[in-house]
């Protein structure tokens, strides 16, 4: 349920309020809007009607909200959340883009992609160190190395860096070098690890599933919620169809539906959303021309010999292109990058 205060109400009211659901033995969650604060309270349905709240001075209403996600709802806090990740904001009217490679492989390599991302005025700095490969063969990241790899490349260029966490095992060495933990696809419904995330302080980006309806990823971005992180930023990467042309294939009108459902801020990925070279561009466009917040993109310095989603990877030529063309797009849109 929420509870949605009157526009003039005072902060004493604010605490009354809260107070006495603190008593009836409730959790509450603060939404301060521009305009008026809402009170989440999640908790037994018929428990909480025995509580009264509407009389208490300074409610407007209270409402009870019917999906199952309630802090991500955006009945909770009607205003867009601008994420803030020391400085580089993801969301509102500035396009956020993360660019790098699909994996660290080197500290040259990731230097060398590190240098076009900020000439390109991108604010984050990709690349994984632990990767979710589909065989057990495939190099599968340089792991701790890796992560110091980004922390320093970070440090020298001052760009984010987002890197996957594909275990809780691995959550304080990622949470020491990382600005941004990324949870892939395959874990999206990992719901041990989002409450482990949940727990931490980091931004979390949390890529949409293989096969995962809107429903279920904005439940999966409840979980993180649930623990007190509020800072999500969904991805969507595309869904898997019966299409084999892309690799995966990108709905875009998921970001659509996400902005209609939630407050938080979505970006969209369309190198592993197509899977082909030549379709990230107007992808990328397709994007921003529907409202997504940013864009998170994979480039190489030399795709040939990547590791790991080469056929997908930008080349440093075509990542100048790219960026030109949505920096384009986001004046159409009313949005900088
Ligand atoms: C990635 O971004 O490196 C990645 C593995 O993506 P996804 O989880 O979307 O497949
Ligand atoms: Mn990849």
């Amino acid at each position: 349920m929420i509870i949605v205060m009157e526009p003039k109400a005072t902060q004493e009211q604010v605490e009354a309020v809260k107070d006495r659901l603190v008593q009836a033995g409730f959790q509450t969650h603060l939404s301060v809007g521009e305009s008026r604060t809402i009170i989440g309270v999640i908790g037994d349905k018929k428990e909480m009607s025995k509580v009264e709240l509407e009389v208490l001075s300074g409610v407007e209403k209270c409402v009870s909200i019917t999906e199952d996600y309630k802090l991500v709802n955006r009945e909770f806090k009607p205003e867009d959340t601008i994420i803030d990740v020391g400085g580089a904001k993801i969301g509102g009217n500035h396009l956020a883009v993360m660019a790098g490679p699909c994996a660290v492989e080197s500290i040259e390599q990731l230097r060398e992609a590190a240098q076009y991302v900020k000439a390109s005025g991108a604010q984050f700095l990709r690349g994984g160190a632990f990767k979710p490969r589909t065989s057990p063969y495939a190099f599968q990241g340089l792991e701790v190395k890796g992560l110091e790899m980004l922390a320093k490349v970070g440090q020298e260029t001052g760009l984010k860096i987002v890197t996957e966490i594909m275990d809780a095992s691995a959550i304080d060495a990622v949470c020491e070098y990382a600005d941004v933990l990324q949870i892939g696809a395959r874990n999206m419904q990992n719901f041990y690890l989002l409450k482990e995330v949940g727990k931490t302080n980091k931004p979390v980006l949390l890529k949409r599933g293989l096969a995962a309806t809107v429903s279920e990823w904005l439940n999966a971005a409840e979980y993180i919620m649930s623990e007190g992180n509020f800072n999500v930023i969904f991805c969507e990467r595309g869904i898997r169809t019966y299409e084999t042309v892309t690799r995966n294939t990108l709905d875009l009108s998921a970001v659509v539906a996400i902005k209609a459902a939630s407050h938080l801020p979505i970006i969209v990925d369309p190198s592993h959303g197509t899977g082909v070279r030549n379709m990230v561009l107007p992808m990328g466009r397709g994007a921003i021309a529907v409202g997504a917040d940013g864009l998170m993109v994979e480039m190489h310095p030399n795709p040939a010999k990547a590791l790991c989603d080469g056929k997908q990877s930008l080349t440093p030529t075509d990542f100048e292109n790219f960026m030109a063309e949505m920096r384009r797009t986001a004046v159409f849109m009313g949005k900088t990058l």
